[in-house]
């Protein structure tokens, strides 16, 4: 067998990574001077890394390994997939029985008439096919004008040409994007940064409005659909005030505007409910799933679609579209081996019952840290802001995300893994997270945040920008 062993020193597996690797997401001229940190196994929420150390992985991977690492019943079902039929299409007429099972589960688990699944084989792939599946579905409907979708800046909806359209995170509109036009953005309801003098619940009344605004100025006959996150995640664990979502869903009742709730992070258990729209109690038309779906032990990804589109789109002919992965039988039956696991040990429950309070608490005590500003959560995915001066929410005399980034170095030394998105830090880890091990995250927090607010003392970065 030709693999790469683990047993070869790291440092030489780091210069074949940046001889050879073009990675995501990263400043290569920058990596090849660090060196990539390689991670050689994992179990549980424990990663560990190519010389050895135990990391807690409080970001389970890129947000999507919700059961945790190293359930061998997704690998054997997987072997046993890949001996019975490793491949086949779901184009022209054909199918097959893992994509029907999943099918038919996903019905069974999505909120009201959300029965109808389209896959793909990432969340950026499903949200590609959001945006043909509205225009398509207006057009069907004898209104090809009904074309535009409202997304909002600092949101994530992928990396593809499509999904980096629809996204609004300044940095992603650049580098080739957006390409897709008759796509809008309003203003995203992250109070913190952006709600100045007025209560939450206000500013979140205003934002929400901002979409009716939209739909006014570009007229209720051209707007196709409004694309959002439940709760935004690589935006920053961005938990809207309680009014947003309300508005929102009479805003697009009012109009006649399809839904479009992208649940890669929020759906399978990560709010302690099934789908972020069960928490919020939303009534998209679609949902883009992906991440969870399959605890990202497979790539998978799709759009759950209500009945009334799901039977327009199929009285229209032909849909030109669809991937060669499209509902692919292993990454079908891992997903089903996945939510049979997070069924029988009831995962959601256990989150939304159990631990996910526990951390919640744990978690929100983080704000009487000199350093930490805000702390939000919504069942497993959590943020923090970094903060100066908490009572005017001040950025830092630093660049933005530079405190963040140092803070988020502290973590992985202290054996941690959580993201920064800017200088806010962000959390998402497996689902199957027990109590001794959250004490353990919010203890390394700890350390890393009173070693992070000494550094910027000794740098003179801890006063307002
Ligand atoms: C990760 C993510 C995507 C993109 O999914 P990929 O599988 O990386 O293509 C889309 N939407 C949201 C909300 C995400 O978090």
């Amino acid at each position: 067998m030709n693999v790469i062993s683990n047993h070869m020193p790291t440092a030489e597996l780091q210069t074949l990574d940046a001889a050879h690797h073009m990675h995501p997401f990263t400043d290569g001229a920058a990596l090849a001077k660090t060196g990539a940190r390689i991670i050689t196994a994992a179990n549980g929420v424990m990663l560990t890394d190519s010389d050895g150390h135990q990391i807690l992985d409080a970001m389970a991977g890129l947000w999507c390994v919700n059961i945790g690492y190293g359930r061998y019943e997704l690998a054997d079902v997987a072997a046993r997939q890949m001996k019975e039929l490793p491949y086949y299409n779901t184009f022209f007429q054909t199918s097959h029985v893992p994509v029907i099972a999943l099918s038919a589960k996903l019905a069974e688990l999505a909120p009201n008439d959300l029965n109808n699944v389209f896959y793909a084989g990432s969340g950026s792939e499903a949200n590609d096919t959001n945006i043909r599946l509205v225009r398509h579905y207006w057009a069907i409907k004898g209104q090809p004008n009904k074309n535009i979708i409202i997304s909002r800046k600092n949101a994530y909806h992928g990396s593809t040409l499509g999904g980096g359209s629809l996204g609004g995170m300044p940095k992603m509109q650049t580098q080739g994007v957006p390409v897709i036009p008759g796509i809008h953005h309003i203003d995203q309801p992250d109070w913190w940064s952006e709600g100045g003098d007025k209560a939450p619940e206000e500013f979140g009344l205003e934002r929400a409005r901002q979409l009716e605004a939209a739909i006014h100025e570009l007229g209720a006959d051209r707007v196709a659909a409004f694309i959002a996150e439940p709760v935004q995640g690589a935006g920053g664990v961005i938990v809207p005030p309680s009014t947003y979502w309300p508005e929102i869903q009479r805003i697009c009742d009012e109009h006649g505007i399809l839904l479009i709730a992208d649940e890669v992070i929020c759906g399978f258990g990560r709010t302690g409910h099934w789908f972020g729209t069960d928490y919020y109690g939303i009534r998209p038309h679609i949902m883009t799933i992906a991440k969870g779906l399959s605890s990202g032990y497979a790539p998978i990804g799709g759009s759950m679609v209500c009945d009334e589109v799901a039977e327009t789109v199929a009285q229209g002919g032909d849909f030109n579209h669809g991937y060669t992965y499209s509902g692919h039988p292993v990454s079908c039956a891992v997903a089903m081996e996945n939510l049979r696991i997070m069924e029988e040990e009831k995962i959601v429950e256990n989150v939304a019952q159990e631990t996910g309070p526990y951390l919640k608490a744990k978690w929100e005590s983080l704000a009487s840290h000199p350093l930490v500003g805000e702390a939000k959560i919504v069942g497993m995915m959590g943020s923090i802001a970094l903060t100066p001066h908490k009572e005017s929410r001040a950025k830092f005399a630093a660049v933005a995300g530079t405190v963040g980034f140092a803070c988020r170095t502290r973590c992985f030394a202290n054996g941690l893994v959580m993201r920064h998105v800017g200088d806010r830090l962000v959390i998402s880890p497996p689902l199957v997270i027990t109590k001794a091990e959250i004490d353990t995250l919010i203890e390394r927090a700890i350390k890393s945040l009173d070693e992070t607010l000494e550094q910027i003392k000794a740098d003179g970065l801890y006063k307002v920008g």
